[in-house]
């Protein structure tokens, strides 16, 4: 059975990061994808020049035509811009028992806003409706209001500062940790796991977090357990980036290839 994969997430026209990304990191995992647009933005690889929210109501809306119709396998939810669009894809996917992967979206690459300052404390109140959430360490270290972590010990009690606000659990990435290695760390009920990975000295890196979760939604949505499908979907991010070489786009940063 192919299994259907929603993104909630905004747009990025040069098609990196955001749905873009989402779509094609679920066709490439054997997963139909579905997206309800959060908002658009207007960028490239170098930077987010504007963004321009959609209305909660239609986000709603969109959901709710969705769910009326398409049996939904596992979600993912990423750039959600501002505390009423956070609630707003909390009230939408009210009572829907799937697996959701939540990418808790706060900075481009380059640097961008991408959920406004005060929606920090929105998005943190909400994380207890994921069954795993994904940050990075900047995010990481803004969602608990503490300094960004930079041994494995402090990603090791991160992780669990993070479990503790209430998703059953944490894929904290450590793409931002000083070292040669790229190490993630799964944390749960159960106890942590780390995630070997190597790192890919390029700056071709552009979605890779919107790639991670939405592999990860879709290798949930197929059904396979969580540790074997945040390892799945390291592996598919990690032979993204390594083929992005094959691609030339813009003079930022640049895409990975599905
Ligand atoms: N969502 C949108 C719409 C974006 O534009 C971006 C980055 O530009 C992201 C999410 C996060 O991207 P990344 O996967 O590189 O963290």
């Amino acid at each position: 059975m192919i299994p259907n994969i929603l993104s909630i997430a905004g747009s990025d026209p040069s098609g990196g990061a955001g749905i873009q990304a989402d779509i094609k990191a679920i066709s490439a995992n054997g997963g139909y994808a579905m997206a309800a647009i959060t908002a658009l933005t207007a960028q490239n690889t170098q930077g987010v020049q504007a963004v321009q929210m959609v209305a909660p109501d239609f986000v709603t809306q969109q959901i709710a035509a969705l769910r009326a119709d398409i049996r939904i396998d596992a979600v993912k939810i990423g750039m959600l811009g501002s505390a009423e669009m956070v609630n707003t894809a909390r009230l939408a996917l009210d009572g829907l028992d799937v697996p959701v992967v939540l990418d808790p979206v706060m900075v481009a690459k380059g640097g961008d806003r991408l959920l406004q300052a005060d929606a920090v404390a929105a998005l943190r109140a909400a994380l207890s409706m994921a069954s795993v959430i994904t940050p990075n360490l900047p995010e990481a270290a803004d969602l608990l209001g503490q300094a960004e972590a930079d041994t494995r010990d402090q990603m090791e009690s991160q992780a669990q500062a993070l479990l503790a606000l209430g998703p059953k659990a944490v894929l904290l990435k450590g793409g931002h940790l000083p070292g040669r290695d790229c190490p993630d760390l799964l944390a749960t009920a159960d106890g942590q796991t780390w995630l070997p990975g190597p790192r890919h000295d390029t700056r071709r890196t552009h979605g890779t977090g919107c790639t991670l979760s939405s592999a990860l939604a879709t290798l949930l949505g197929h059904k396979q357990a969580l540790p074997q499908a945040c390892i799945g979907a390291k592996a598919y991010v990690s032979g993204a980036i390594r083929h992005s070489g094959a691609l030339s786009v813009g003079q930022g940063h640049g895409p990975t290839h599905h």
